[in-house]
């Protein structure tokens, strides 16, 4: 660490003394160790969001992670709660290719082709508050990628279809877990009419995919996993669904961020595991667990994650309450929440 570093940990650590108990700082799991470090909680977004909202005591959270994040948090936020991001250019590309405005307008023609109360819109949690009050507004769903299965599964007992975005992979690897045919899934592309499709695609689709991704998990391919195999054959391989379909089939096991934490954490000493997503996290990984040899599938680091650094956090922590406050519109919110209650309900 250099000494300019040195010097802001000792700063943020005397605001966070100030502070006490009002201030509560997330940090997700793909941020710097740094950052990590002087944390309250690591964890997902999700998880994080729920940790904040049921401490009575926190007045100021500072989430360290990507815009919608800090939205989820506000959003689930008590009266009198403030969540502040330290920076606001944190953004998502995933989340930004689901933009609400073209979302609502695709989903007027899919109701209008599919008919009302046929299709169910269910966002992945990595959406715009907007996007998720759309679901909440249409009796709709959020997931996370620990519960997109099950939430696929809740939405076709009510409705026989699924518009599902913004990320095609998790949606697509999850109906393949599912066993839904290759021929009942469809791809929205927002750019063309009818998002590519047929009216009578439209009618027979069971799963309609919208048409993003998140670059960082799309980096991984085949070839990087037949080249690991290679150099460490009695490797497991664990990747994200974010990641395509074939390198899903490739991997030995996939599951969400807390998934890679947990299943990294339960290897036995002496084991090597390929990890398929964001680079910090994989770095931290290693680091923890000197006793296993953990590699990365390849170097793929999230630069929006990676605006946050030791500078911006002292800055929201000297303004507390103040500045880059992160809001949510009360209508969108209200809504929002009840598509995130509809995932609350979810059997474990
Ligand atoms: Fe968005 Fe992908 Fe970065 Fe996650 S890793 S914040 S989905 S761009």
């Amino acid at each position: 660490m250099q000494v300019d570093d040195i010097d802001l940990v000792k700063k943020i650590q005397q605001r966070k003394k100030a502070l006490g108990r009002e201030l509560i700082i997330l940090t997700h799991h793909y941020q710097r160790s740094d950052v990590v470090d002087l944390g309250d909680y690591a964890g997902d977004s999700f998880s994080l969001s729920q940790t904040a909202a049921s401490d009575q005591n926190a007045r100021y959270i500072v989430f360290c992670g990507v815009h919608f994040m800090a939205e989820s948090a506000a959003i689930l936020a008590q009266p009198g709660q403030t969540v502040q991001t330290p920076d606001p250019a944190a953004g998502c590309w995933m989340s930004d290719m689901a933009d609400p405005y073209i979302v609502k307008k695709a989903w007027e023609k899919i109701m209008a082709i599919a008919g009302e109360n046929h299709v169910t819109p269910m966002a992945y949690m990595n959406s715009e508050a907007a996007i998720k009050a759309l679901c909440g507004r249409h009796d709709g769903i959020v997931c996370t990628s620990s519960n997109a299965a099950a939430a696929f599964a809740w939405a076709l007992e009510r409705r026989e279809k699924i518009f599902f975005l913004p990320d095609e992979h998790l949606g697509r690897n999850t109906a393949d877990r599912l066993g839904i045919p290759e021929e009942a899934m469809i791809l929205w592309d927002p750019y063309k009419p009818l998002g590519g499709n047929t009216e009578a695609g439209i009618k027979k689709a069971v799963v309609i995919l919208w048409k993003g991704h998140c670059l960082v998990h799309t980096r991984f391919t085949v070839g990087h996993i037949r080249e690991k195999r290679r150099a460490f054959p009695d490797a497991e391989v664990v990747t994200h669904p974010e990641c395509t379909r074939s390198v899903i089939r490739e991997s030995d096991a996939v599951g969400s961020t807390s998934f890679i934490v947990n299943y990294t954490q339960n290897a036995a000493p002496g084991s090597t595991i390929v990890i398929g997503t964001e680079i910090n996290l994989i770095r931290r990984l290693a680091a923890e667990h000197p006793d296993k040899t953990i590699v990365p599938l390849y170097d793929s680091l999230c630069p929006n994650m990676a605006r946050i650094n030791l500078d911006n956090l002292l800055t929201v922590l000297e303004n507390p309450g103040r500045l880059n406050v992160v809001t949510v519109d009360d209508t969108v919110k209200k809504e929002a929440r009840g598509a995130l209650d509809n995932m609350l309900s979810l059997k474990a």
